[in-house]
C-alpha cells in the first residue's frame, strides 16, 4: 500500500508531542500525530492529583538534572511559563498558584488535554490514538514509519515518547531504541521523583508509623529540598524525598534535618533551661508528631529528662536531630516514579532546535532526552518549550 505523506511525524500524543504537532500545524506544515495508548495525554489527565501543575513561575535551568546543565536553557528561554498561561488564558481555563511558583487548574488536567488538542485540530494536526509504530526507517526521501494503523512517509520525524515512568500508562523504552538505531548515545536511566523504600532496622522502627507526615529539610549530594515528608509502609514519600530521590543512588547519604528553619543546638540548650525537668520525649513532642518523638528516643535518643543530658550528650542529640541518617535501601521504581533520569544524551542533539546532530530531520523532546525537572511543574514547562523549539523548525 502507498504511504500516508505528511511533514512532519511526532511519535507520541504525551505533552511535548502534542505542542510541538499545535506549533509545526501552526506554521503550515502537515503533522501526523501517532501514540500507542487508546487516548492521548494520558499523563497529563492524571498528573498533579487531576489538576495538572502544568507549569512554575519560577523555572530555570537550575531546577533541572541533565547531563549538560545548559542545555535545557534556550528551549525554556524561547517558550516561557508565560506564554503557556497565555494559552491556557485563551482557552478560559481557570487556575491557582499553589505554592512555589506552581500554577494548576481549578478544575481538571482535562481541560490541559483538550486545549492542546483543540489547538492541534484548528492548526490542522491530526493526532491518531491506539496506533502502534513497528518500524522506522530513513531513505533518501525522508522518514518510513511503519504503525500498525499503515505506512507513512515523512520529511521529519520527532520522537516525543516520553520515559519509562508509569508503564501502566503506555510509558515504554520505545524513544531510547530508535535513539540507538540511529546511532544516538543514551545515558543510564532510573526512576527519580520516586519514593524511597528502607530496609532493616530503619524499616523495622518506622513501619508502624506510616501515615505520620512531617516538615523536614532532606540533603543529599550537595542538594537539599525542604517540605514534608511522609512515612509510608515501605518507606519514605512526600514532596521532599520525592525531590531529593532525583539525587540520590543506592549507597548514597542521605540526611533529614527533623528541626527545619531551628538550630538544634540553641533549642535544646534553650529547652534543657526552661523545662530541664521534662523528658526529651516530651519536648520533643512539642516540635515533631508524638509517635516520631517516642520512637526516636527509644532507638537513637537518651530517654532521658533533659536535665540529666550533660553537653556532649545535648549536641549529640542536636547532631542526629539536624542530620538524621536514613539509609534507604531502593525506590518504589517506574511502577511510582513521576520521572525518568538520564535518556538520550544532549551531546549529539540541538539545543536551540532539538534536532539530532547525527540525522538531519530527526528530533527529540521532552522526557525521552536527558533532561528531568524537579516536582512543581517543572517537567510539564520542558514538555511545552522543547515541543515549541522543535516544532519551530522540524
Ligand atoms: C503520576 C504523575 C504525575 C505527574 N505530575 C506532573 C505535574 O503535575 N507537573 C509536571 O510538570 N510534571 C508531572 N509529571 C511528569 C510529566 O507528566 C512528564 O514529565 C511529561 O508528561 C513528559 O512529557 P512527554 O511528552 O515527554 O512524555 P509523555 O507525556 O509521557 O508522553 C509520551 C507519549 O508517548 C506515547 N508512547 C510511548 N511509547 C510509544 C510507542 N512505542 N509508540 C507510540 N506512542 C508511544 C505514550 O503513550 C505517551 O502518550 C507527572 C508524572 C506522573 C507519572
Amino acid at each position: 500500500m502507498a504511504p500516508r505523506h505528511c511533514d512532519v511525524l511526532v511519535i507520541g500524543a504525551g505533552a511535548a508531542g502534542l505542542m510541538c504537532a499545535l506549533t509545526a500545524g501552526q506554521r503550515g506544515r502537515a503533522v501526523q500525530v501517532v501514540d500507542h495508548a487508546n487516548r492521548a495525554g494520558k499523563k497529563i489527565l492524571m498528573s498533579g492529583g487531576g489538576r495538572c501543575n502544568f507549569t512554575n513561575t519560577g523555572t530555570s535551568a537550575g531546577n533541572f538534572l541533565s547531563a549538560n546543565p545548559h542545555f535545557c536553557k534556550s528551549a525554556l528561554a524561547r517558550y516561557t511559563p508565560a506564554d503557556f498561561i497565555d494559552m491556557v488564558e485563551r482557552h478560559r481555563i481557570a487556575w491557582h498558584e499553589k505554592e512555589l511558583g506552581q500554577l494548576f487548574c481549578d478544575e481538571s488536567s482535562k481541560q490541559i488535554v483538550r486545549m492542546l488538542l483543540e489547538e492541534c485540530q484548528q492548526a490542522g494536526a491530526q493526532v491518531r490514538t491506539g496506533c502502534t509504530v513497528e518500524s522506522v526507517e530513513r531513505g533518501t526521501d525522508g522518514f518510513r514509519v511503519r504503525t500498525s494503523q499503515g505506512l507513512f512517509q515523512s520529511a521529519s520525524l520527532v520522537v516525543a515518547s516520553g520515559g519509562l515512568s508509569i508503564p501502566s500508562m503506555g510509558a515504554s523504552g520505545f524513544g531510547y531504541e530508535l535513539a540507538r538505531q540511529f546511532g544516538h548515545a543514551l545515558l543510564p536511566t532510573r526512576a527519580g521523583l520516586v519514593p524511597l523504600t528502607l530496609s532493616g532496622k530503619h524499616q523495622e522502627r518506622f513501619a508502624d508509623l506510616s501515615g505520620v507526615a512531617l516538615p523536614v529539610e532532606a540533603h543529599c549530594n550537595g542538594q537539599h529540598f525542604r517540605n514534608f515528608m511522609l512515612l509510608t509502609h515501605r518507606g519514605i514519600s512526600g514532596p521532599a524525598i520525592l525531590q531529593i530521590s532525583s539525587y540520590w543512588q543506592p549507597g548514597d547519604d542521605l540526611r533529614l534535618d527533623l528541626l527545619p528553619g531551628r538550630d538544634a543546638a540553641d533549642w535544646l540548650q534553650r529547652m534543657k533551661r526552661e523545662r530541664g525537668a521534662s523528658a526529651l520525649r516530651t519536648v520533643l513532642a512539642d516540635v515533631l508528631p508524638k509517635r516520631l518523638a517516642q520512637r526516636l528516643c527509644e532507638h537513637w535518643l537518651p530517654d532521658r529528662a533533659l536535665r540529666q543530658l550533660d553537653e556532649p550528650a545535648l549536641a549529640q542529640a542536636a547532631a542526629l536531630l539536624s542530620r538524621f541518617p536514613l539509609v534507604a535501601s531502593g525506590t518504589e521504581g517506574y511502577r511510582t516514579a513521576e520521572v525518568t533520569l538520564g535518556g538520550v544524551d544532549t551531546a549529539q542533539v540541538s539545543s536551540s532546535t532539538l534536532e539530532s546532530r547525527r540525522v538531519p530531520g530527526l528530533y527529540f523532546v521532552g522526557e525521552v532526552l536527558d533532561v528531568t525537572g524537579w516536582l512543581g511543574g517543572y517537567n510539564f514547562q520542558w514538555a511545552w518549550a522543547s515541543g515549541h523549539a522543535a516544532g519551530g523548525v522540524a
